[in-house]
């Protein structure tokens, strides 16, 4: 089957039109266009000159990273039959890059580059030490949502953290583990993290990390993991590069356009740690939840900052103390 994608057209043996998850051979996922959006969305804005895709299946994501942005890419799988996919791929596009058949850990000791994608099938943690030692940014994918939210508070273990949080966080902690494990990992080979873009969107977690040299950066990044009320240890930090999403612009030809403009447009605000959950809050105080757009303005009025988040659009991120907020919603 060819299915067509961005500015390109990939030949898939097996395409997966509903959701994440494994089937049988090399495989197209249409559900992660979005998520493969965000990446040429990311190299496009940084000008990344060369790039590698180590998990790379039909080889959709780096194929568009050569052919949509023209830059330096190496496509990698370990499975042979998917190596020969992306070569045909290639063909198909009219366009070159390195093709590798390596396992991704040995290929990312050996090789550095300007930026590593890393797209699984579940969890990351198996390829996130070499990784960071092979990109200065880092694309990560993590589909093990409700792991990294707590829900199995066994497995989220895997993550060196143990986390248990109420119903309307667990996506904003789930992927602050995630951003907090990528840091305990960091610096024990004094590199410190600074994530550009976090993002969660149902199915999937997708981070965007620089990894930086040095002690001094290392030591920042420890001083941002901590054990919260909802235990840890998990990122407490930005989890935007806000001074990058300001200035970043969206490529015209993206399918997914229109979501990423939701996205950034929230992105671009998303500060503070956690947010408040009106609805929530609203039953505390019985009353009925008022609108967040509301709220938002009733706290401006009143001088604090307020913004949406993407993990809830019943959920207000703010720096006002929780007493004022139920002030403003007791007289909404
Ligand atoms: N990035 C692809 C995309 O956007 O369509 C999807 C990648 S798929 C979820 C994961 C791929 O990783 C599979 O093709 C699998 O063969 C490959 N893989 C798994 N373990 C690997 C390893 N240790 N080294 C290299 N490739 C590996």
């Amino acid at each position: 089957m060819i299915v067509e994608e961005g500015k390109i057209k990939i030949l898939a043996p097996n395409v997966n039109l509903r959701g994440p998850g494994k089937i049988e051979g090399v495989f197209y996922n249409r559900a992660m266009v979005f998520n493969r959006d965000t990446s040429i969305f990311l190299l496009y804005n940084l000008r990344v000159k060369n790039a590698l895709d180590a998990l790379a299946a039909t080889g959709v994501r780096g194929i568009r990273f050569a052919k949509e942005l023209g830059i330096e890419t190496t496509i990698n799988d370990k499975d042979s039959r998917a190596v020969e996919i992306i070569k045909k791929n290639l063909e198909l596009n009219n366009v070159e890059a390195r093709v590798t058949n390596r396992d991704a850990n040995a290929l990312m000791i050996e090789e550095k580059y300007n930026y590593v994608d890393i797209d699984p099938f579940g969890t990351p943690v198996p390829f996130i030490d070499s990784a960071i030692l092979s990109g200065k940014i880092i694309g990560i994918t993590a589909t093990d949502t409700a792991t990294l939210g707590g829900r199995n508070r066994r497995i989220v273990r895997r993550y060196l953290a143990d986390v248990c949080a109420p119903t309307e966080l667990v996506h904003e902690i789930g992927i602050r583990v995630l951003l907090g494990y990528i840091g305990r990992m960091a610096v024990r080979f004094d590199l410190g993290i600074e994530p550009i873009i976090s993002i969660w969107q149902g199915h999937f977690y997708r981070v965007y990390v620089r990894i930086k040299k040095g002690v001094s950066k290392a030591n920042a990044t420890l001083e941002k993991i901590k054990n919260t009320e909802f235990g840890g240890p998990i990122w407490v930090g930005e989890m935007h590069d806000f001074s990058f999403l300001k200035n970043s612009k969206i490529p015209e030809w993206l399918p997914t356009k229109k979501i990423l403009e939701k996205y950034l447009s929230i992105w671009k605000n998303e500060k503070f740690f956690l947010f408040y959950h009106l609805p929530s809050i609203s039953s505390e105080l019985r009353v009925s939840t008022p609108s967040p757009r509301q709220i938002i303005e009733n706290l401006k009025e009143q001088g604090y900052e307020a913004y949406p988040t993407q993990f809830s659009p019943q959920g207000i991120r703010s720096n006002a103390p929780v007493d004022v907020l139920k002030d403003i919603i007791k007289s909404a």
